[in-house]
């Protein structure tokens, strides 16, 4: 639970220290707003006081939000409100206290921790890449209603504003001074000397710097036509982007407009009464479910062992094709030191590119500094040959999909690493026990089974074999939030979890055809569903060949479920293999493919949709995964299965 000290720092200064046990995110619950209740008593009184620092001690993090389980538990839209309530009047009384009051941001600071910053009269941040900034409320199907939606618009324009609380994003230190978010970016010693000139400052009625605003921003910002016009823009980006599936951007963009011209308890007020609505939501329940269920132990145990373990530091790739270069990339990317190795050198000097562009386009993003880049590109080292593994925590290979092939590399790799190296491999639709077993060491091996590309898809399933050890498996979740992904543990059946669910609802899409649809409807109607693409797309991207290797590397497994269509095979004699060789399905070219303006109809989708179903049903059944949860997971970050409906089998099982 979070935990508030309070200490004089300086004559008339105090400051308010988040702290939790273990080092635990701070997150805002019932018992945290109690104490900052009882502390605020204390400091109105005291008319000594010239100023109020709130600052955290937990490493990384200034306050991570509300308390998303208790949220989860809120019995009934009167305890919503309660709660919502409580929330927005104590914020509101740290807007009021009679001493200048400073936000000290270093690490995430996000939802509920924002909005108290927020209510501060100054906010500073450091330039630490964990400090991040924002109000991620829609992603949970909700908006800001401790005052963000009525504060934020106000301090930085509501076209700025928009933006930050719709897509839910996140800015760093640099990017929130420059949207006027705070006052000022220092490092982290200098946050309390900056804060104590700011407060002397400010005692004497100065108001600082705020960044100027162009002519058109203040237009934009601050005349009615032009808010009408920023409103109207927003409206149809968010359309845009939910395609009127989820409610929670629109009501925020509503409310936060209201709010520029009206009085604070109006506007606090609607907060209330659209974050009501938005909480009774089916949306808002599934995204929080997710939400949950990534982030900590709902899970079966087995999740839990990875939190205990430390991840790679070391790690070498073998390939440095198009999974290969990209996971390395990837690995950089998160500071981990890494060897590439491929025969071929051009593959080499692709890698290379592939690594100096991610740390570019971390050092843009203020991920990390220019000096924190350099460092992590002299940690990347390339080769052509299966050497210098004596120091790696774990080998991923991701050489082509030939048994043959990875057989002879596994072997090397073996006698190259010592015992305690983790070996994995990024097969697709090879037995990883087969693998395992050529390696002689099944224990300490295992499938990582990224996705492509392996930067932005965010899922991983981790394939353990019938040998593989509970430690190993711990090491591979381990190394799964060391790069950043969201983790599920499958067992070693053709095609996994994802491609085993993509393979009939490609062969039903293919059947649909026969029966006389065009592919053009089939996918918009998939699209309609809410994934970002149909079938047919799907398969161009994924490129024809894949698939139909796949297909026959599965049909020399027991229980084969991938059934290829004629139409695919027939696609690759030819050479269309899909977007990549300009044509597939679809056409591709300088001209975009041709695409009629198909019409959806929802009987194809859930016909589609259903096929999967059936398909995930034989998969737990056969205790391929872990648990239905896992189905849903991995539907929502694997295939972009829309979350607002909660993934796969959560969905089949609500619209049953
Ligand atoms: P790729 O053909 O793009 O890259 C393979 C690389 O391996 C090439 O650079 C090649 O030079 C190199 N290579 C060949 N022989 C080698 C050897 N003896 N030692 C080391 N490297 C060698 O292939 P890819 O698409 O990156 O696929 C690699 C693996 O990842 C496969 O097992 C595939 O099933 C799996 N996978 C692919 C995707 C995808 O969408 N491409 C997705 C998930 C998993």
């Amino acid at each position: 639970m979070g935990m508030i000290r309070a200490d004089q720092i300086e004559d008339g200064v105090v400051a308010v220290t988040f702290r939790t046990e273990d080092d635990a995110p701070f997150v805002i619950g019932e018992g945290v707003v109690e104490q900052l209740e009882e502390l605020l008593q204390e400091l109105v009184a005291n008319k000594d006081l010239r100023g109020v620092l709130f600052r955290s001690e937990v490493p990384g993090v200034f306050c991570a939000g509300a308390d998303v389980d208790a949220m989860a538990a809120l019995e009934s839209p009167a305890e919503a409100e309660v709660m919502i309530r409580r929330g927005q009047d104590l914020f509101e009384r740290i807007a009021h206290l009679p001493q200048v009051t400073v936000a000290l941001v270093d690490g995430v600071c996000v939802g509920g921790g924002l909005e108290l910053a927020l209510a501060c009269d100054a906010r500073l941040a450091t330039e630490d890449p964990k400090t991040q900034l924002g109000l991620p409320e829609t992603k949970l199907g909700i908006l800001p209603a401790w005052g963000g939606s009525t504060r934020l618009p106000r301090l930085i324009g509501l076209g700025a504003a928009i933006p930050l609380v719709t897509a839910g994003k996140t800015v760093n230190a640099r990017k929130a001074r420059r949207l006027g978010l705070v006052d000022d970016v220092v490092a982290s010693q200098q946050l309390v000397p900056v804060a104590l000139d700011l407060i002397e400052e400010r005692g004497r009625g100065g108001h600082g710097r705020r960044p100027r605003k162009g002519m058109i921003q203040r237009f934009l910002d601050h005349t009615p036509p032009g808010r009408a016009l920023t409103q109207r823009f927003a409206r149809k980006a968010i359309l845009k982007q939910t395609k009127g599936r989820f409610p929670a951007p629109m009501a925020a963009l509503e409310v936060m407009a209201s709010s520029v011209t009206a009085p604070t308890s109006d506007s606090l007020e609607s907060e209330r009464q659209e974050v009501l609505k938005l909480l009774q939501t089916s949306a808002h329940e599934n995204l929080l479910r997710l939400f949950r269920l990534t982030r900590d132990g709902n899970r079966p145990p087995v999740y839990g062992a990875g939190r205990d373990t430390e991840g790679p530091r070391e790690l070498a790739v073998i390939g440095g094709g198009t999974m290969g270069a990209g996971i390395a990339a990837l690995a950089v990317g998160k500071g981990l030191g890494v060897r590439l190795i491929d025969p071929q050198p051009d593959a080499l000097a692709a890698g290379l590119r592939r690594v100096e562009n991610e740390l570019k386009r971390r050092v843009r993003r203020g991920d990390m500094s220019k000096a924190e880049a350099h460092l992590h590109r002299t940690r990347f080292t390339v080769s052509t040959k299966i050497d210098g593994l004596r120091s790696m925590d774990c080998v991923i290979e991701a050489a082509p999909e030939r048994m043959e092939l990875k057989h002879d590399i596994l072997t090397q790799v073996v006698a190259e690493t010592s015992d305690r190296t983790m070996i994995a491999t990024n097969t697709s639709s090879l037995s990883v026990d087969e693998l395992a077993d050529a390696t002689g060491v099944p224990g300490r091996f295992l499938g990582l089974h990224f996705f492509n590309p392996p930067g932005l898809m965010p899922l991983l399933e981790i394939v353990r074999g019938a040998k593989t050890s509970d430690h190993t498996l711990a090491r591979g979740l381990a190394a799964a939030k060391a790069l950043g992904k969201t983790p599920i543990v499958v067992g070693d059946g053709p095609g996994f979890l994802v491609n085993r669910l993509l393979a009939p609802y490609f062969l039903e899409a293919c059947r649909i055809c026969d029966g006389g649809v065009d592919r053009e409807s089939v996918d918009a109607s998939i699209r309609a569903f809410g994934l970002p693409m149909g079938p047919f797309r799907l398969m161009d991207e994924v490129g024809l060949d894949v698939i139909v290797d796949a297909g026959r590397h599965a049909a020399t497994r027991d229980g084969n479920p991938f059934e290829l269509h004629p139409s695919i095979e027939q696609r690759v004699e030819k050479g269309h293999l899909g977007k990549k060789s300009g044509r597939g399905f679809y056409t591709y070219g300088k001209r975009r493919p041709s695409r009629r303006n198909a019409a959806a109809d929802p009987d194809l989708s859930a016909r589609l949709v259903g096929r999967m179903v059936t398909e995930a049903q034989a998969i737990l059944a056969e205790g391929l995964v872990l648990c239905p949860e896992d189905v849903d997971i991995g539907t929502v970050f694997g295939i972009g299965f829309p979350p607002e409906k909660g993934g796969l089998l959560h969905w089949a099982e609500e619209s049953s």
